[in-house]
């Protein structure tokens, strides 16, 4: 059909009468102006169609008004009566008085007050039947109910039933948000993305129905329904990503080939033997270096589990192989001291090492990388400065980061763009319970080291209150009296007016006053790398005895001599995060300690402090935290590359993200890149998940 500028106009009109559909932006919806706009794009909705993915937090179950005569006070209830009188109290506030209607059911009365009610005197007529909602107090003996939601009976608008509570923003009330979603409503039945036969197959809900249901539960049954249907979409969305960004990573063949035999001598050379984890875990990269296939493979071990000898034989394979080899790691304490450990190790073998920060001169830099860049350099350590564009190797064969967790795939998807296809070998510590390590990363090997190098003892760790501060204090100083070292952190680099807790300067302070005949170190985030580094190469040659902290030596440092941590307020610091800290002591042969000072005896800092106490295997305080707070911490998805999901949770949908898996597998078989006519409204979600981030290319 010829295009005229009549039907061109007549859609433009179309638009401007306002025909609702997904990508409406919500800025155009009636009763929305630019703040309430900006409200909503902060719960991440910009056009209609996002808003009926914002979900509901809770429900307020309205469907039966209880009794006046038992009503509770203090909770949010439902309760329906007809009009006894109304009158303006006679105390007044803010000049007017209030507007108090008694209301009346067959076991009670109750008031109902409405400070500055005056527009809605003629609402309550004597006799008529409403329905109340709201939370119920006493004044002077009396029950009552200060500015409910209500509703007269037989009405639209009704405030029974079970009603959702939304998230809200600055500036966006619940009645906003209500009243969006009923605008949006009709959006609910455009079609499902889901071909029928695979939701006929998981008996999955249809989405009008999920949809509906998540917003106006008709029973709690269908809400279940319905939420089970969206959480599983999510994790299919998610598993059909992955999986063809694996599928597709596999493709790209030949890889550096690297003989793991030089690395077998490595490790002969130790003054120790490897642990059965460590052998395990050479073993398995060895088959995967002397493969033409990439490396892609993820070491986890528990904080002190020794990785840093299993990469060290790595990469010495790959220079004696030919390749170069780089090793990123998260801060520059960390890449200083594994330079300081590379250099020890294998300078004496005639390998060059070298050290990329932050801190080098415009000129020093220039000269380390025409080095790297003419292959001069064997082995490069660094922060991700390594991955800067002007970084260029001669032979890049082989790239291990270590604390994974702490890069974004698309980092190191950076730095392996830096070689043809550079074998990859990524290590971390954070405890990942096996079950999900497996599904999240769905485009990795994984080796695990479940064994502590022998003559280790666990970390005798105690949780006490503030009140005992003092005597942890004295047993640190036993400590440091015959010769140890130790740690103690607090929560904030200085105290301020937001926070409450202690800071690493009023705890240094502290300290330097407590011990004078010790040498009191400070180390924070705030200060500068070559400052920090400063400070734990002190540490590290005994020049500090207690050295106070943040958060930052959080990994990987490793001072043997250590015995003793303290956590100041740990009642602010997650499992995981303890765990990590809690690892950096008992790296020698002699007892640690660890104490965890908790100010605010809530229940989830006792139960979080008694799971520490109690257990020193990292995996199994990570299945606790999951079923104790949910994997929000843990699993900051961001953090680990992944897409961020909004309603499935990997921590308490376990199940779903199985039957998801399976499901992306079925039909991934069939249609492995999902070209296929009926899996098209397949593709465009996943491109949509993944998308704009770059973090996964499908
Ligand atoms: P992490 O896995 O936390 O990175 P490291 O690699 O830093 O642990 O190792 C911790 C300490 O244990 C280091 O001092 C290292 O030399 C030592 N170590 C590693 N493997 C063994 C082993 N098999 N036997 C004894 N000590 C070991
Ligand atoms: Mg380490």
């Amino acid at each position: 059909m010829p295009k005229t500028s009549g039907s061109a106009s007549h859609t433009h009109k179309k638009e401007e009468e306002g025909v609702l559909t997904m990508q409406t932006p919500v800025s155009k919806l009636k009763g929305i102006g630019p703040k309430k706009a900006a409200a909503l794009k902060e719960l991440g909705a910009e056009t209609a169609g996002d808003l009926l993915y914002i979900l509901p937090r809770r429900y307020e179950d309205r469907r039966q008004p209880v009794r006046i005569a038992d009503l509770k006070l203090g909770k949010d209830q439902l309760i329906e009566g007809s009009v006894v009188s109304r009158c303006f109290s006679g105390f007044r506030r803010g000049g007017k008085s209030p507007l108090v209607v008694l209301i009346q059911d067959n076991s009670g009365l109750i008031e109902i007050v409405f400070f500055s009610g005056s527009y809605i005197t003629n609402l309550f007529k004597v006799g008529e039947m409403f329905s109340f909602f709201g939370r119920v107090s006493e004044n002077r003996g009396q029950l009552q109910m200060v500015h409910p939601e209500f509703h007269r009976l037989h009405e639209p608008g009704d405030v029974r039933g079970i009603l959702p509570v939304y998230p809200l923003s600055k500036g966006l009330t619940q009645n906003d948000m209500r009243r969006l979603l009923e605008t949006a409503k009709p959006l609910m039945d455009e079609e499902d993305w889901l071909p029928e036969a695979v939701r006929e197959e998981h008996r999955l809900a249809d989405l009008p129905f999920a949809l509906k249901n998540i917003h106006w539960p008709a029973s709690e049954r269908k809400l279940l329904e319905g939420r089970y249907r969206l959480v599983f979409d999510e994790f299919l969305t998610l598993e059909l990503g992955l999986k063809m960004a694996k599928s597709k990573s596999g493709q790209e063949k030949h890889g550096a080939v690297i003989q793991p035999e030089a690395g077998d001598a490595f490790i002969a050379s130790l003054p120790f033997s490897l642990t059965e984890g460590q052998m395990r875990t050479w073993k398995e990269i060895g088959r995967d270096l002397q493969s033409d296939l990439p490396m892609n493979r993820l070491v986890q071990g528990d904080v002190g589990s020794g990785k840093t000898v299993v990469a060290e034989a790595a990469m010495y394979a790959a220079v004696k192989s030919g390749y170069q080899a780089v090793m990123m790691a998260p801060t520059g304490i960390l890449a200083r001291q594994h330079a300081q450990t590379f250099k020890r190790d294998f300078e004496p073998l005639g390998i060059k090492t070298a050290l990329l920060h932050g801190g080098m001169s415009a000129a020093a830099r220039r000269e380390l990388l025409q080095k790297l860049a003419d292959g001069e350099i064997d082995m490069l350590i660094g922060t991700h400065a390594v991955i800067q564009p002007d970084v260029k190797f001669f032979h890049l064969g082989l790239v291990v980061t270590d604390e994974q967790h702490r890069f974004g795939v698309g980092q190191r998807k950076m730095l392996s763009s830096k070689g043809a296809a550079p074998n990859i070998l990524v290590m971390t510590a954070t405890p990942i319970p096996r079950t999900l390590a497996v599904i999240l990363y769905g485009d990795q090997d994984i080796s695990i080291i479940d064994t502590l190098p022998s003559g280790r003892k666990p970390v005798k760790t105690f949780a006490v209150s503030s009140s005992q501060r003092d005597q942890v204090y004295d047993k640190l100083k036993e400590e440091l009296a015959v010769g140890r070292q130790a740690y103690a952190v607090a929560p904030f680099i200085e105290d301020s007016d937001q926070m409450e807790g202690m800071s690493a300067q009023r705890l240094y302070e502290e300290m330097q006053k407590r011990f004078p005949q010790f040498h009191v170190g400070l180390l924070h985030g705030g200060m500068d790398a070559e400052q920090k580094e400063q400070i734990m190469t002190d540490f590290s040659e005994k020049k500090i005895d207690l050295l106070v902290s943040t958060v930052v030596i959080e990994v990987g440092i490793d001072v043997p001599n250590a015995t003793v941590m303290v956590i100041e307020n740990a009642e602010r610091f997650g499992l995981a995060q303890m765990h990590q800290l809690r690892g950096r002591v008992g790296r020698g042969s002699e007892q640690a300690f660890c104490y965890l000072i908790v100010d605010q005896e809530t229940e989830i800092a006792r139960r979080r402090a008694e799971i520490m106490a109690r257990c020193s295997d990292g995996f199994q305080i990570a299945e606790d935290d999951l079923i104790l707070r949910g994997p929000g911490e843990l699993f900051g998805t961001r953090q680990h590359g992944l897409p961020e999901l909004k309603i499935a949770d990997l921590g308490r949908h376990q199940k779903v993200l199985k039957a998801a898996e399976e499901t992306a597998e079925e039909i991934l078989k069939d249609d492995p890149q999902l070209e296929k006519e009926e899996n098209q409204s397949v593709r465009e979600k996943v491109e949509n998940m993944f998308h704009g981030d770059g973090r996964l290319e499908i």
